[in-house]
């Protein structure tokens, strides 16, 4: 007999498979002989009682042969000499999880990535993080992996909706993910472990006869009629392609200006921005976990709040708990904070950032309170670029008023409530390095009234949240795209472009790993029905 069971545990019942195995027989009565092995299939922790507990459901195998849970293997094919090919811009969760499908399916992905693989990388975020100097082209948002690769990796979505979430973790587990982000309520894997998993993707889609170009930028399209002829690259190359799927993330400022001055539609998407809030983990382990000490058999806890401030939403955003507030940054003179975690989750801070709903009224007040030269450009309020000049703007402040270098104006909780600089900062995981700063000059009074409300507020929701140990970094901006590059709701093409897919995060049909993921696959899916469509009509896609 194969049953589900559903257990709930202490935290060190539940730590490790013997005792589970160990508790499992006592509550069920079941015979040790009879139980030929069990895995799990839910779990999450229960922190509302005095002593946290844990949820399990397990399959349990009961008198008949234990069989392992079947996650699907993924079939992909040869495509080195299919027929057809798309080319893919931009190589993060959108582009790979894309590229993956197309194999599948038949179909050759050749993809162009701005930034350097993931190993290269890693001495650009070196020297960012050490020497307070950006590389434009490879930093924590571009290149191979995309923006979510040196990141806390949280693979948890909103969006259920949009595709098979699970089809999704299984693939990150294929490529080397741990099986508990099978079952984990709120799975992560780690900034250590997954460039490792981002390396098997390229080599499993190398070896099918994809092809990667590392290095090479879109600058331009030629277009003919209503389609694109072919992509132009930076270093001069002219790329041809049956499809192009457009991956290009949040980031890619470049990407919204191209569109822009070739007048093709883009649109203002409402975004949020405010700051990343660090404590001590211990204190979020405490508030969380109703004890002085989490001990050996608890993960450092997590939080996520919300708050209506004057009809605005504020929110917490990316929260890494046992993590590191990371530069984000993609230009000099810019200032973006973001978080990552290792997976064990085991530095001494909680970091998240705590943001704040902007519409179109307040970017437009902000630019006329603060005589900004966008007021110049014609039409600006319903410029499609709108937000992200208002990104920009406080990006800029944040970073000149750190003083440079990718220094990160501070300020502590409960000072930046008081309206107080703060006269000295506590520990601070943000490696450039942190100065005191009233980030009252730095935010848009609406934002900076708001997160102080806000914060209040949290403090009446987590008592011991509100407080003078915390530090507040600005500024978190990236939250989401600041522009929506449009598609027709059925055919996923530009409406302007047949053979153009904006696609992911930066097109903004996604907002984390596990949503552009799916939104690749969906985009690669709809170009392969249309591409076998296309064989009874003629070639090209238009
Ligand atoms: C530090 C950090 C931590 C994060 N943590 C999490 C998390 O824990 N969980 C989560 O779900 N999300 C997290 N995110 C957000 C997540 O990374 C993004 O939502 C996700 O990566 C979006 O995927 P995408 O493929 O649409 O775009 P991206 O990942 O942004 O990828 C776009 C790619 O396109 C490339 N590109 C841009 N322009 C060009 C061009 N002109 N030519 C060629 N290539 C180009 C870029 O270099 C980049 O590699 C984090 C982000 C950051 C920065």
């Amino acid at each position: 007999m194969q049953k589900n069971f559903s257990l709930q545990l202490s935290p060190e019942q539940a730590f490790s498979h013997p005792a589970i195995e160990e508790a499992f027989l006592q509550q069920s009565g079941i015979k040790k002989d009879s139980l030929q092995g069990f895995f799990i299939t839910r779990k999450n922790i229960d922190a509302r009682g005095k002593h946290p507990r844990v949820n399990l459901t397990i399959n349990a195998f009961i008198d008949e042969p234990y069989i392992k849970g079947n996650y699907g293997e993924m079939g992909f094919k040869d495509v080195r000499n299919a027929n057809d090919s798309v080319l893919i811009i931009g190589a993060g969760p959108a582009g790979l999880f894309a590229a993956l499908k197309l194999i599948e399916q038949g179909i050759k992905p050749v993809i162009i990535e701005r930034g350097k693989d993931v190993r290269a990388r890693r001495r650009d975020l070196a020297v960012l993080n050490k020497g307070g100097i950006v590389n434009p082209e490879s930093n924590y948002c571009f290149g191979e992996g995309g923006a979510g690769t040196y990141s806390d990796g949280k693979l948890y979505t909103r969006s259920n909706k949009r595709g098979n979430v699970q089809r999704i973790l299984n693939l990150f587990m294929q490529f080397g993910a741990e099986e508990k982000i099978l079952y984990e309520a709120h799975p992560h894997i780690g900034t250590n472990k997954l460039p490792h998993i981002i390396t098997a993707m390229r080599e499993q889609i190398q070896s099918s006869g994809g092809i990667f170009l590392f290095e090479k930028k879109l600058i331009d399209f030629r277009i003919s009629n209503d389609h694109i002829e072919s992509i132009i690259t930076s270093d001069g190359d002219i790329l041809k392609a049956d499809a192009f799927i457009l991956a290009t993330g949040h980031s890619a400022r470049d990407i919204f200006l191209l569109f822009h001055q070739k007048k093709l539609l883009i649109e203002q998407k409402p975004f949020a921005l405010g700051v990343r809030i660090e404590h001590p983990q211990q204190i979020i382990d405490s508030i969380q976990y109703h004890c002085a000490v989490r001990g050996q058999y608890l993960p450092p806890a997590s939080y996520s709040l919300i708050e209506q401030v004057d009809s605005k939403g504020v929110f917490s955003f990316c929260m890494c708990p046992g993590g590191i507030i990371a530069p984000a940054s993609t230009s000099p003179g810019e200032l973006v904070v973001n978080g990552w975690s290792p997976s064990k989750r085991n530095n001494p801070f909680a970091n998240s950032g705590i943001v704040v709903q902007v519409n179109n009224h307040d970017a437009i007040n902000h630019f006329k309170k603060t005589g900004s030269e966008v007021l110049k450009q014609k039409n600006f309020e319903t410029s499609p670029l709108l937000f992200m000049y208002f990104q920009q703007a406080i990006e800029t402040a944040a970073y000149n008023a750190g003083g440079g270098n990718f220094i990160a104006p501070a300020q502590r909780m409960i000072d930046f409530v008081n309206n107080k600089t703060s006269t000295a900062l506590p520990g601070c995981s943000y490696l450039p390095g942190i100065s005191s700063v009233d980030l009252s000059n730095v935010l848009p009074s609406f934002i900076h009234q708001s997160l102080q409300k806000a914060f209040a507020g949290f403090g009446k929701k987590m008592r011991g949240y509100f407080t003078n140990e915390a530090v507040i970094v600005a500024t978190e901006s990236r939250t989401s795209s600041p522009v929506r590059i449009p598609r027709h709701e059925r055919t996923l093409q530009h409406p302007q472009l047949k053979n153009l897919y904006p696609c992911g995060e930066g097109a903004g049909y996604a907002g984390g790993i596990v949503s552009a993921a799916m939104d690749g696959e969906r985009v690669a899916s709809t170009i392969t029905e249309q591409l076998h469509a296309r064989l009874h009509k003629g070639r090209a896609l238009h």
